[in-house]
């Protein structure tokens, strides 16, 4: 199957991929370290990751009788530098949804295999299966785990995101990355405003933005977290942004993933004053619609907060009239942090 395998990574370059790597069907390390993590509590609010627990255990809980697992790595860099407060992760800078952008693209590389191999069973995953697709990016040879839990490449940093093709037909497997890259650097664990890395390699996503503004969408940011938040109103590049294997990233990236100015940074001040429909309209087809109106205008009264900027106060207090209690709640606690 070394042929098929050859085709399926030129195909996955030609495609706009940065990196493709296939691992055999196996049950990952990683699984008893997921295990260890929900465990902790470190899962937070997640409950999709509890209540599947058992189906991360082998590919084979996404779909029976996987054999092999393509993975693909995209990369979103495009090295554009943006600064000012209500800012963006970096991978949602662009003018689509990367789910959007990767799944034609795996559906190609599934065609070719079907086209070689005409019995063959494949399924696309990005994100929302219960696959660990870090473990088998290392598996497939595409990097190793930094201590800021990122899968990083020596060749393109972690500035990607991952897609897989799961089959059942047998392919030659690349290598895993077994040696770790990370040395004595510390940077990410230093450089974490609130302190979500219990230990190296551990993320504590109840302490960490990302998982706060993006993925806890109908509670209010714990208030001991919120000034650590700083300016970030969707997600958190800061791990990532001081790794030293990130300088080196390549800035080729498809015209999806180019920053847009609408983009990043965001007006917190205007996002406040958006209904329900003008929300839907300009959010609906990007990252940001994930925490909804209510979880991302909360964010940006957070933002408004820390940046005690007092020309904000017209729209905070207009936001305290909002249907939301999300919104009320945050627009009054930034409120006081103006002094107010
Ligand atoms: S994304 Fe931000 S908050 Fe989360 S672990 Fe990294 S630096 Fe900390
Ligand atoms: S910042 Fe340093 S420790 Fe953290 S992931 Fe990058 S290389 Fe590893």
């Amino acid at each position: 199957m070394n042929s098929i395998s050859e085709r399926l990574k030129s195909l996955g370059l030609a495609l706009g991929f940065a990196q493709i790597g296939i691992a055999p069907a196996v049950t990952p390390t990683g699984f008893h370290r997921l295990l260890q993590w929900i465990d902790n509590g470190h899962s937070a609010d997640m409950q999709w990751v509890e209540r599947r627990r058992e189906a991360y255990r082998h590919p084979d809980g996404v779909m029976p009788g996987t054999r092999s697992v393509i993975m693909a790595a995209m990369n979103y860099n495009d090295g554009a530098e943006p600064a000012g407060g209500g800012r963006v992760a970096r991978y949602a800078w662009g003018s689509a949804d990367y789910h959007d952008v990767l799944k034609p693209r795996l559906l190609k590389l599934a065609d070719l295999l079907r086209s070689e191999v005409p019995t063959a069973r494949t399924r696309v995953v990005i994100d929302t299966a219960p696959l660990l697709e870090r473990d088998f990016g290392r598996l497939a040879g595409i990097g190793w785990f930094g201590k800021n839990t990122m899968l990083i490449s020596r060749t393109i940093g972690s500035w990607f995101v991952l897609g897989a093709v799961l089959t059942d037909v047998e392919l030659a497997y690349d290598k895993p990355v077994e040696q770790n890259y990370c040395g004595s650097c510390t940077r990410c664990l230093d450089a974490c405003p609130t302190d979500a890395f219990p230990e190296p390699g551990v993320l504590d996503a109840r302490r960490c933005i990302s998982y706060l503004t993006i993925e806890l969408r109908k509670e209010p940011i714990p208030v001991d977290l919120r000034n650590g938040i700083g300016e970030w109103l969707f997600g958190c590049d800061i791990c990532q942004d001081v790794c030293p294997w990130n300088r080196f990233a390549p800035e080729d990236t498809l015209p999806e993933f180019r920053h847009l100015v609408s983009m990043n940074p965001i007006d917190c001040r205007e996002l406040l004053t958006l209904s329900v429909e003008e929300f839907h309209a300009r959010f609906d087809s990007t990252p940001l619609s994930r925490p909804g109106r209510a979880g991302l205008l909360r964010n940006a009264a957070i933002v408004l907060g820390n940046a005690k900027d007092r020309t904000a106060e017209p729209e905070l207090l207009a936001a305290l009239d909002d249907e939301e209690p999300l919104i009320r709640e945050a627009a009054a606690w930034a409120l006081g942090e103006l002094g107010q």
